[in-house]
């Protein structure tokens, strides 16, 4: 890494201690951002670096709620309004049992170049909670947001901060919010949050559009290799929303999907998995991968190991951070990889993502290869802003568009830097010159 941006780099660590997902998105992006200092002193002049890294506000609250049995119940709540250079701040809310700061922090850090590279005017923040859904009745998630928005409203608005889902976060969370929203405020504000339902203000595809834009996005880097998705073999990880539409758009595009997970397991399908029961088994019933394989004949459920013990041509870490290491990607990149597109945000390790470039995987990062479902969410914003809806062509053309655009965007700027085929240069530099501009024409705020 550049000396001087080691310097920084120190001082970001120190500041914020015992926050190893942060620590790690950050250094990530620094080590991607030398060359561009040379060439725009000012921006080091300006402190540019070290503003962005410090957000403009963090949030965090008290979370009180009561559970089925009437027991009071304690969980904290979180929103880190990161940057708003480009526009208010965007991003999701996320409730899972291992939300804390460290975690909200390197997703709202990487939300703000993920957010610039889609041309959008969206600036990046992220939220959430320890809050488990799992096991919790529809009537105990409901108490919970309700409690959740009873906080955060004050601190949310259509030109302010505008959050929208995230892992254990998808439209029954984002209803049961923006009834508490429209009830303390008495504003039938739509451009409060995105994700809604579509008869309430939601826009087509934004359910979609993070597991369509990350195949959309790697089938981009395969044509740069003279190939495409059809007749690829495909693992995808997790089973959650972004991966259920990964899985459906890569076998609309000729692929066969032979593997997915969840937490406790996983299944492989070699004749390709049924994405209608898949919907089933997780969107519909709530239930378990295991459910999945006891209907349908050839499906093995494997409860021990990790998915990424199956041979795939392209990887799709559609699951959580750090879910794929050094020794898996060793092992993908033996046995014939040739592709990753991250649905989830930084799935691949520091480790992983050294072994898939040494190896000349074609690698897609998180910040550029699932910014599909915030983008949508940007055009949700935009129908709300004209009271209008779009049809799911029109919406599903301009995501296509945003996706295309995007990889251009990465893939010209690491020529532009001497590195071609490096997407994780290409989409660090090109987010944070758009937003570094921004912020020097903005004065220091
Ligand atoms: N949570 C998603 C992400 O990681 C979507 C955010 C949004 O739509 O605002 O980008």
């Amino acid at each position: 890494m550049d000396a001087r941006l080691e310097a920084i780099r120190d001082t970001v660590l120190a500041r914020n201690p015992g926050e190893a997902e942060f620590h790690q998105a950050v250094v990530e992006v620094f080590e991607s951002l030398g060359p561009v200092h040379d060439r725009h002193p000012e921006f080091l002049e300006a402190a540019i670096l070290e503003r962005l890294c410090e957000p403009e506000r963090q949030i965090i609250f008290r979370v009180p709620w009561t559970d089925d049995q009437g027991r009071v119940q304690i969980n904290r709540g979180f929103r880190v309004e990161f940057n708003s250079a480009l526009g208010p701040y965007k991003g999701g809310l996320r409730f899972h049992p291992s939300v804390y700061l460290g975690i909200v922090k390197f997703l709202g850090f990487e939300q703000i170049f993920k957010n610039a590279l889609t041309g959008m005017p969206i600036g990046g923040g992220k939220g959430g909670s320890d809050f488990d859904p799992r096991g919790r009745s529809d009537a105990e998630v409901m108490r919970f947001c309700q409690s959740f928005m009873t906080e955060l409203y004050r601190h949310i608005g259509e030109y302010t901060d505008v959050p929208a889902g995230d892992i254990g976060v998808g439209g029954r969370e984002i209803g049961y919010l923006f009834g508490q929203y429209k009830r303390i405020t008495n504003r039938y504000e739509s451009g409060v949050l995105t994700g809604k339902g579509i008869s309430w203000g939601g826009s087509l595809v934004r359910p979609e559009a993070t597991g369509f834009g990350t195949v959309i996005f790697t089938e981009e880097m395969l044509k740069t290799r003279g190939t495409s998705f059809d007749g690829q073999r495909v693992v995808v990880s997790g089973s959650g929303n972004v991966a259920i539409n990964a899985v459906a758009k890569a076998q609309s595009l000729g692929a066969t999907v032979v593997a997915c997970s969840d937490s406790s397991g996983y299944i492989v399908d070699e004749a390709g998995i049924d994405v209608g029961l898949l919907r089933q088994v997780k969107e519909v019933e709530r239930g378990r991968l295991k459910d999945y394989s006891l209907r349908r004949s050839g499906v093995a459920y494997v409860e021990a190991g990790s998915v990424w013990d199956v041979d795939a041509t392209v990887a799709l870490p559609c699951a959580t951070q750090n879910e794929l290491d050094g020794d898996a990607a060793a092992r993908l990149v033996r046995n014939g990889l040739i592709a990753v597109g991250e649905g989830a945000n930084m799935p691949s390790t520091r480790e992983a993502v050294a072994v898939f470039q040494e190896a000349g995987v074609l690698f897609g990062p998180g910040k550029a290869a699932n910014a599909g479902g915030v983008a949508t969410s940007a055009l949700e914003m935009q129908q709300n802003a004209s009271r209008d809806s779009w049809s799911f062509e029109h919406t599903e053309q301009r995501l296509t568009d945003i996706m295309v655009g995007i990889h251009h965007r990465c893939a010209s700027t690491a020529d532009e830097y001497g590195e071609p085929g490096n997407y994780v240069l290409g989409a660090n530099i090109g987010g944070f010159v758009k937003v570094a501009d921004a912020m020097l024409a903005q004065g220091l705020i």
